[in-house]
C-alpha cells in the first residue's frame, strides 16, 4: 500500500526525521489561506499523487508569490498528472502540498527497504540524489551505495557514519544523518513498511538536512495489524479494477497489452503471459482466479478484463483439478452470455473432463475457440486480437 508524500512525511516527524513545514490542501482558495502559516515569501506546491517523477512534468512548482500559489494550485487540482511512473492514464489531483521553500546546496538519495536477496534490511543511498535513481544505477553504478543490517544488532552508528562519508557530510551533520536513519530504521521496523525512500534528501544553504521528499510503501500482508497506516489508504489513487478484484477474491494485475488474460494458478497465469509474448502478442492483465473457479466469479473475471478498452481477444485458460473441465465450461459459456462479450474468446482447457469440456465450448452458438492446446491457443488468440485491432 501507498501513502500520499504528505502523510509520510506527518510520518516522519514523529520518527524525528526532519521535513520541510507544509499543509495540505484541497482548493486553490485553502492554498492561499495556508500561506499565513508557513514563513516565507515563496511556496513549493506540490501535487499529491501515489508516484514520483513529478518534477520533470510540472507536478512540483516553486511560487514566487501568493498569486502563483494560487494559480499553480487551480491549475493541479481536478487533473491528471502522468508521470513516467504512472502510465498513459494519469493519477486524479486531488489535494496539493503548500510548502515553505528550501534553499538547497546538494541532493542525495537515501531509502531503507526490506531485500530479497541477502534477506536484510538495506539502506541504499547516493551522492546523486534529486533524479531518477534507476538511471543513476544504471549509468554510474559506483555512486550507489548499500549496507544490510544484522538484525540481531540492528542498524550501528558506524554504519550511518560510513553513509555520511560516501555523501561527504561533516561536522554536525554527521549525527543528524544517523538521526534519519535510525528514524527511517524504526520507521520501517514499527511499521511494517517494505520501502521508505527520500529523495532527495538535501543540504541546505545553512547545512541542515530536510527530507524534501518522501515516499513509503508499506507491506499488504501486514497493513491490517496497523489501523493508524490502513485510515492512510486513499482508494481513488489506486487502479479501479484491481479493487474490484480485490471484493471478488481475483488476484488482478492491470498491464497495457491487448489480450486480456484468465487463467486458474499464479504460476499457471505467469505462464500464458510468457507464451503471449512468446507468440508477439501482449498481456491486458495478470489474472488468477484461483482454485475452487465457480461460474459467479468467471463472470466477474470476464467483466473485469471486459472493462478494460484496449482488450481485443480474450485468452482462457484453465486446469481442471478439482472442478471438473465441463463445469469450468458452462461457467464460461454464461458468463459470456451474461456479460455480451463481443471480442474473441479463445479457451485451453486442460485436466479432468477436457474432452467433455471442449465438446460444449465447441458446440455453442457464441464462437468460442477451444484450443487443443496451450501453444495453439496462444497463436490463436494472438492472431485474433491482430485481425480485430
Ligand atoms: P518527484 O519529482 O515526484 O520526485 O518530487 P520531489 O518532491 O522530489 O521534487 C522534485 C524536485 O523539485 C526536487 O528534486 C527539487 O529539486 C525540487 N524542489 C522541491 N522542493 C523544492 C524547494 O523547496 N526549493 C527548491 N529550490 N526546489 C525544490
Ligand atoms: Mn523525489
Amino acid at each position: 500500500m501507498n501513502i500520499h508524500e504528505y502523510q509520510a512525511k506527518q510520518l516522519f516527524q514523529t520518527f524525528d526525521i526532519p521535513t520541510p513545514k507544509g499543509i495540505k490542501v484541497e482548493t486553490a482558495d485553502e492554498a492561499v489561506q495556508v500561506t499565513k502559516e508557513i514563513p516565507g515569501t515563496a511556496w513549493v506546491v506540490k501535487a499529491q499523487v501515489h508516484a514520483g517523477g513529478r518534477g520533470k512534468v510540472g507536478g512540483v512548482k516553486v511560487a514566487k508569490n501568493i498569486d502563483e500559489v494560487k494559480q499553480f494550485a487551480s491549475d493541479m487540482l481536478g487533473t491528471r498528472l502522468v508521470t513516467k511512473q504512472t502510465g498513459a492514464e494519469g493519477l486524479p489531483i486531488e489535494s496539493v502540498l503548500i510548502e515553505e521553500t528550501s534553499a538547497i546546496k546538494r541532493e542525495f538519495y537515501i531509502s531503507v527497504l526490506v531485500d530479497r536477496a541477502s534477506e536484510r534490511v538495506m539502506f541504499v543511498s547516493s551522492i546523486a540524489g534529486g533524479m531518477d535513481i534507476e538511471a543513476v544505477a544504471e549509468e554510474t553504478p559506483e555512486q550507489i551505495v548499500s549496507l544490510t543490517i544484522n538484525p540481531a544488532a540492528g542498524l550501528q552508528p558506524f554504519q550511518a557514519r560510513q553513509i555520511a562519508f560516501d555523501l561527504s557530510l561533516q561536522g554536525t551533520q554527521i549525527r543528524a544523518l544517523d538521526k534519519i536513519m535510525q528514524g527511517m530504521y524504526r520507521l520501517l521496523l514499527e511499521k511494517d513498511a517494505s520501502q521508505i525512500e527520500i529523495n532527495p534528501l538535501i543540504e541546505t544553504e545553512s547545512g541542515d538536512l530536510l527530507a524534501l521528499d518522501a515516499k513509503i510503501n508499506f507491506d499488504d500482508n501486514a497493513v491490517a495489524l496497523h489501523p493508524e497506516i490502513l485510515e492512510l489508504r486513499d482508494e481513488g489513487q489506486e487502479d479501479e479494477k484491481e479493487n474490484k478484484a480485490e471484493q471478488f477474491d481475483l488476484n488482478y494485475i492491470t498491464l497495457d497489452g491487448s489480450i486480456g488474460c484468465m487463467v486458474n494458478g499464479a504460476g499457471l497465469a505467469m505462464a500464458t503471459m510468457d507464451l503471449v509474448k512468446l507468440k508477439g502478442g501482449s498481456p491486458a492483465n495478470f489474472l488468477d482466479v484461483g482454485g475452487g473457479t465457480t461460474t459467479e466469479k468467471v463472470c466477474e473475471a470476464f467483466k473485469l478484463i471486459l472493462s478494460d478498452n484496449n482488450v481485443k481477444a480474450v485468452l482462457v485458460n484453465i486446469f481442471g483439478g478439482i472442478v471438473h473441465c465441463n463445469v469450468i465450461a458452462q461457467g464460461i459459456l454464461t458468463a459470456v452470455d451474461q456479460v455480451h462479450v463481443k471480442v474473441p474468446v479463445v479457451v485451453r482447457l486442460e485436466g479432468t473432463n477436457a474432452e467433455k469440456g471442449r465438446e460444449l465450448l465447441n458446440n455453442s452458438d457464441f464462437g468460442v475457440v477451444a484450443a487443443d492446446d496451450l501453444v495453439s491457443a496462444a497463436e490463436q488468440v494472438v492472431a485474433l486480437a491482430k485481425e480485430v485491432a
